[in-house]
């Protein structure tokens, strides 16, 4: 329409001034819809440029005048030009690209997967390339490599599925046998038992058979007779006991020797079950890359320590970390130099808190912590003291000097709070860290 009526003013002979004027109305309003258009879709790239655009396209709204829209470019030609302005020691984030934003997600995706220990290399090679991705195809690819890696430590999981049920079924058998053995014994102890009734009974019949004689007896020479006859059917059924018994005895050792062998086989392998499945739980609780807890043992500590804290109201601070442009650690240095800085970063987190405190890599190239029985100034304090240190770490990778920084924020449980409040808390406090320059604590 705006260019029929431009065309129409100029192509006739005698253009009149009302129509030439309806045009130039008709192209002010659609540039001033364009620029409206324009100051929205060029937001979000810093806070000074927002506020220039917010007041440039309201200006447009109102039909201000062309003299205070003008006064207006001044301010915004600043803020445009302050974007290039790099600040001493960081890199400028560059706007994330489709690729990248996908190819962080599928990061914090395989963060959150807690693979197998033995899965970790095949992990950081996923990562490595994830880092470069900047095609469809790239993407595609790691992503059809973290299936082939869910398949692997599904499989994985099957084969020690598979261990474990076969070592128990083994442990099973030998259990049996130390029941059957145990059944034996009530058995045995049963025939001992009746054995040494019987012999009792044969041999009081025997001593009452010759009280009876001895009454009876009216000479010496039967009375000696029968003596002698009892007396040595007596010593036959002693003789026949001490018999029974023996080799009772003798099958009763050969029995516990079999079973004390059965049970140190037993303890043996109970053992080594046991140290397998420390060793498993561990390792599934540790971060492969910087070797402290992961987000699993994060999930779990939380929630035990905040059910103390319920119990028990001890002041206790959560603080989420986050190492400042990452990105552009990664991009500058390599991923392989990003992966030493988070090594470094974590081991100086877990050294420089207390050990009933807890870090935990949480998930990219955020920390999150657990100061316990700590007030919220004493945590800022403490949070500072961290910060400042790592800051002043001087960290070369190839002799290279890297510029390592953190931000945080501190939030104190409260009550009516649950973990994920406070997470919340504190993941904010550490977002206005970030906006008031990085490198920096924050207390929520
Ligand atoms: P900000 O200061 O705002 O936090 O900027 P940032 O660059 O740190 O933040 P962003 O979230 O954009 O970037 C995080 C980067 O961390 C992107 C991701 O590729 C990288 N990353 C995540 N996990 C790993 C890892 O295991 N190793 C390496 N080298 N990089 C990782
Ligand atoms: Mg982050
Ligand atoms: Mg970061």
């Amino acid at each position: 329409m705006l260019a029929e009526s431009l065309n129409s003013a100029k192509t006739r002979n005698t253009p009149g001034l009302a129509d030439e004027e309806k045009a130039w109305r008709a192209l002010d309003e659609v540039l001033r819809r364009l620029v409206g258009h324009l100051c929205v879709a060029a937001r979000g790239q810093s806070t000074q440029l927002d506020a220039q655009l917010g007041r440039v396209a309201s200006a447009l709204r109102r039909r201000a005048p062309a003299v205070e829209v003008e006064g207006l470019f001044g301010d915004l030609h600043r803020a445009i030009v302050a974007l290039d302005e790099v600040p001493p020691g960081t890199t400028r984030a560059v706007p994330a690209s489709p690729f990248a934003t996908a190819a962080g997600y599928l990061v914090r995706l395989l963060d959150r997967l807690a693979f197998d220990h033995r899965l970790g290399p095949k992990v950081d090679e996923i990562k490595s390339s994830l880092a470069s991705a900047a095609t469809d195809l790239a993407v595609a690819e790691a992503i059809e490599r973290v299936a082939e890696l869910v398949n692997e430590q599904l499989q994985s999981f099957q084969r020690d599925r598979g261990e474990v049920e076969r070592t128990l079924a083994q442990v099973n058998h030998q259990l049996d046998e130390v029941a059957a053995y145990l059944l034996g014994e009530d058995a045995d102890r049963d025939a001992a038992l009746r054995s040494g009734q019987e012999m009792a009974g044969q041999v009081g019949a025997e001593l009452q058979e010759l009280g009876a004689s001895v009454q009876r007896a009216t000479e010496l020479e039967s009375l000696r007779r029968d003596v002698v006859s009892r007396t040595s059917a007596i010593h036959r059924h002693m003789l026949d006991f001490r018999e029974r018994e023996s080799s009772r005895l003798a099958a009763y050792q050969e029995r516990a020797e079999r079973m004390r062998a059965r049970i140190g086989e037993l303890e043996r392998e109970t053992k080594t079950l046991q140290e397998s499945l420390h060793r498993e739980k561990r390792l599934s609780a540790t971060d492969a890359l910087t070797g402290i807890p992961n987000r699993l043992a994060w999930d779990e500590r939380i929630a035990h320590e905040y059910a103390r804290w319920k119990r028990f109201g001890r002041p206790m601070c959560l603080v989420a970390w986050d190492i400042d442009r990452f990105k552009a650690i990664n991009d500058g240095y390599g991923h392989a130099a990003g992966d030493k800085v988070l090594y470094v970063v974590a081991q100086h987190l877990q050294r420089g808190v207390r050990e009933i405190d807890f870090v935990a890599r949480y998930g990219g190239e955020e920390f999150a912590m657990l100061l316990l029985g700590t007030l919220p100034e004493d945590a800022l304090k403490v949070c500072n003291g961290l910060r400042e240190r790592i800051a002043r770490l001087n960290f070369h990778y190839r002799q290279k000097p890297i510029p390592v920084t953190l931000s945080c924020g501190i939030a104190a449980f409260r009550e009516d709070d649950t973990p994920d409040t406070v997470f919340e808390r504190a993941d904010l406090a550490m977002y206005r860290a970030k906006h008031e320059g990085r490198n920096a604590c924050v207390l929520a």
